[in-house]
């Protein structure tokens, strides 16, 4: 597949809390493009599965969950730092799929491959329509490895607690560093050990270290490359 310039495809992948979502964000809306966050999809399978008090550890079940469930992705509702509300049967699940819980199961979840295959599945058809900045931790390798444009967001551990404590304490809610800090780098660890589609930069992805650059600075790199 020849690559287009500017880019009508692009990934965008990275460790947890790098700054993937506020960037690929900027850059959707900046450009025109659907900005498509694929971490909403493993969360929202998570999330049904513990509300529905299911065996996490039940790889047909979980799979049979990922092949059916129904994850709505509308225009946010309410202007409370959410890109787009997320909606389960009726349930606004928004913030709830963000929650601890979520968190802390979700890398099982995404470990199993026919979770995979389903969600990838949607996702790789989502993204062939092109004007898409997609978002996730296996875009560039896996899901979309002819994008025009694959971006690998990285930052220090510390780095990364430090910006997910700030964006809790900002939407008034208690938050504990040293927990997040520990909690993700378990996340970091099973998302990049797994053995299906693991976390890491695809040999044409260009990597940004965004420890020493705020968000407007990463932007502007990206932008460049994009021109
Ligand atoms: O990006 P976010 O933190 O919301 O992703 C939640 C989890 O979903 C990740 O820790 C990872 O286990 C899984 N994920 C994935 N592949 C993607 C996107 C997310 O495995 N493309």
């Amino acid at each position: 597949m020849t690559k287009t310039t500017p880019p009508s495809i692009i990934a965008l992948d990275g460790p947890a809390a790098s700054g993937k979502s506020t960037l690929g964000h900027k850059l959707a809306e900046t450009l025109g493009f659907l900005f498509f966050d694929t971490g909403i999809m493993y969360r929202a399978v998570t999330y049904v599965a513990l509300h529905r008090d299911m065996d996490l550890r039940d790889e047909s079940a979980i799979t049979h969950l990922a092949q059916s469930v129904q994850i709505d992705i509308c225009p946010p509702s309410v202007k409370d730092g959410r890109a787009c509300d997320v909606v389960i049967g009726e349930k606004d699940v928004t913030w709830e799929m963000r929650g601890g819980d979520v968190d802390a199961n979700v890398s099982v979840v995404s470990a199993y491959a026919g979770v995979r295959q389903a969600l990838s599945e949607q996702q790789r058809r989502i993204g062939l329509r092109g004007k898409v900045v997609m978002v996730g931790r296996d875009i560039g390798t896996v899901v979309l490895p002819d994008a025009d444009l694959k971006i690998y967001l990285d930052a220090s551990a510390e780095e990364r607690a430090k910006r997910r404590y700030d964006e809790i304490i900002a939407r008034g809610e208690q938050s504990n560093y040293d927990e997040i800090l520990k909690k993700m780098i378990e996340r970091d660890r099973l998302d990049s050990t797994r053995a299906v589609a693991p976390l890491r930069p695809a040999d044409d992805a260009i990597i940004i270290d965004s420890d020493k650059l705020d968000a407007g600075q990463v932007f502007e790199q990206v932008m460049k490359l994009c021109r």
